[in-house]
């Protein structure tokens, strides 16, 4: 059976919600959420430090265009600047109407809106919810869309495929991870909204365990190109087991950054602002005191320390409660007697699914949408700045569905053949009879490794040929990991197979585009040319399949606001 929608949107983080309340205003429209955990524990509710519009509350000088600026300077000018424009000036509209949801964000004493600083912003022009604002915006768009009778919720069913014929796409297969079932959504228009893809550095990233990027790799697998993919963000203050995020206040608050000499080694780098130096920059000062022998521990988890002591057990368990709890549970160091063991962790990809137009979002394939962490308008180019993610969610997941309100309307549902809906059932079949002597968590773990180390903080011409190669080995040793677990019901060692696949597709993405950009820009340092090239490469990387392979072509950045500096 087929299950009729106007609209399918796959994620239910802050932008498929968005999205999809945005559509259900249109009441004579049926809309279905799809998502593979229960859209509360989607990634965004992870989002601690706030979200970026120019209110002006806390300085009347902060503007759209500053903060448009301020997003294309950080972007080391790879953003899209109409697609920036766009969003900054529609950034307060966005931040009022989630207020009027129920949003509860922190207030001024005289009860208005409150904005933080944060890095890369001329003013202070964040807002908040203490530091739980994914948590708080999470819940209240979901409640939102809970309670409207147009929007019904697919919870845990997993993406498998798109559904296309000759005019575009029509539809979604889908797996039920309660039975094992497989089934089918027709729809007019499909919306990916799958969240990024940081899991790709298995072992020390920020992101859910599962931001494993399907959407991006389903839309690969369908023909779309991949924009950008070599621009990761690497966060300096990972726990040094886990990677899970300690957050910017950390330091913020005046934490020192510590070596095997006990130095503050920041001196060096960045003598002016130390420890609140750039991501980017604190993330290269790290790994070269490890790399040239002044960090802990053995490889692949050497750390340096970030020491809060001096700050007192008052303050920091005033102001990093959060920080004080995960060092305590994930490291077993109390920060207010002992310094913490940090590296920098893989907590953001800039690249994703190439939409062709920022009003639209459409992709180059008809009918399939894209927005969120999965998508890339550009509007972050080669460098995010930190609060710029949630209102991307939240701008762009508006504009879609205004849009998509109107595209909706003269289109016809067209059939769906049972030779189409056999497809992934097929493949789940076969993925079920499958043997083979390779193991998921190994190819899994060296995935991870060779992603770390060829394809991570510093990247150079060997070490991503390299990569590429073994790459694409693992996609093949991935034909011959056999399912242990051979039951239908939530069978987690099947999605997890899925996952790696999609991983490891994307990782070869990464690592092609890295190895073909022969410059350093934003989150992308080539030690081999470290400068940035605007000559050469102010330009989009494009990857997409061509019969099996992969293939690279350009596109050019749109620099009509403020030009190139
Ligand atoms: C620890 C952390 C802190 C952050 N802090 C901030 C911050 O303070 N400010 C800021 O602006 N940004 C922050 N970010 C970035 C920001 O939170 C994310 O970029 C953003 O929330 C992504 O939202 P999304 O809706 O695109 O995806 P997500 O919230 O990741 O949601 C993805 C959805 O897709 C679904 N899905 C995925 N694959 C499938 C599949 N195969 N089948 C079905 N469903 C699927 C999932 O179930 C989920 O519902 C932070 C990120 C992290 C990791």
């Amino acid at each position: 059976m087929v299950r009729e929608y106007d609209v399918v949107i796959v994620g239910g983080g802050g932008a498929g919600l968005m999205t999809a309340l945005e559509c259900s205003k249109d009441s004579s429209l049926k809309i279905a959420v799809v998502s593979k955990v229960y859209p509360t524990r989607s990634h965004t509710g992870a989002a601690q430090g706030g979200v970026n519009a120019s209110l002006g509350v806390a300085d009347s000088r902060d503007n759209p265009q500053i903060h448009a600026y301020d997003t294309i300077r950080g972007s080391d000018f790879l953003a899209d600047q109409s697609a920036v424009f766009y969003m900054t000036e529609r950034a307060p509209e966005l931040i009022y109407e989630l207020d009027r949801l129920g949003v509860p964000f922190s207030r001024t004493e005289d009860g208005r809106i409150a904005q933080r600083p944060f890095g890369g912003a001329t003013y202070p022009r964040t807002v908040f919810s203490a530091d739980k604002t994914g948590h708080v915006i999470l819940h209240t768009l979901f409640e939102q869309c809970l309670g409207r009778e147009n929007v019904e919720f697919f919870n845990e069913f997993f993406l498998l495929d798109l559904i296309r014929d000759e005019e575009g796409v029509k539809g979604v297969s889908l797996l039920s991870i309660k039975d094992g079932e497989v089934i089918t959504l027709g729809a007019k228009a499909v919306v990916l909204a799958t969240g990024g893809f940081a899991r790709i550095y298995w072992f020390r990233s920020t992101n859910a365990i599962g931001n494993t990027g399907d959407g991006q790799a389903v839309a690969l697998r369908n023909g779309v190109p991949l924009k950008d993919m070599e621009f990761i963000q690497f966060h300096p203050t990972g726990l040094a087991k886990t990677g899970i995020l300690l957050s910017e206040a950390s330091r913020g608050e005046g934490g020192y950054l510590i070596n095997r000499l006990g130095e503050r080694f920041m001196k060096r780098y960045d003598p002016k602002r130390m420890e609140l130096s750039t991501r980017d920059l604190v993330s290269r000062a790290i790994e070269t005191e490890i790399r040239e022998g002044r960090g802990f521990g053995k490889e692949p988890y050497s750390y340096v320390l970030l020491d809060l002591r001096h700050l007192g057990e008052k303050k920091i368990e005033e102001r990093l409660p959060q920080v004080r709890k995960l060092a305590i549970d994930f490291e077993g160091k109390d920060p207010v007697k002992e310094p913490i063991p940090i590296r920098p962790t893989a907590h953001y990809c800039m690249g994703g699914i190439h939409v062709k137009d920022y009003k639209t979002l459409e992709t180059p394939l008809k009918g399939l949408f894209a927005v969120g962490e999965c998508a890339c308008i550009s509007v972050h180019g080669a460098n995010r700045l930190g609060g710029n993610s949630l209102i991307e969610l939240f701008v762009f997941g508006k504009t879609l569905g205004e849009y998509l309100r109107k595209y909706v309307k003269d289109l016809k549902l067209r059939p769906i053949t049972y030779g189409e809906r056999r497809k992934s059932e097929e493949f789940i079949e076969k993925i079920f009879k499958r043997e083979g002597k390779e193991k998921l968590s190994q190819v899994r773990a060296e995935m991870g490794r060779i992603n770390w180390e060829k394809v991570g903080i510093f990247r150079e011409e060997g070490g991503l040929k390299e990569a590429y190669e073994k790459l694409t080995e693992l996609l093949q040793r991935w034909e011959k990991i056999p399912l242990v677990d051979k039951g239908k019901v939530f069978n987690t060692n099947l999605i997890e197979l899925l996952e790696l696949r999609n991983m490891l597709e994307l990782s070869r993405v990464v690592a092609l585009s890295a190895l073909n950009r022969k410059e350093s820009r934003g989150g992308h340092r080539r030690e081999d040319y470290p400068k940035r090239d605007d000559e050469n490469f102010l330009k989009h990387s494009l990857v997409y399949y061509e019969n099996g392979e992969l293939k690279l072509k350009y596109l050019e950045v749109d620099t009509t606001k403020v030009g190139v500096k």
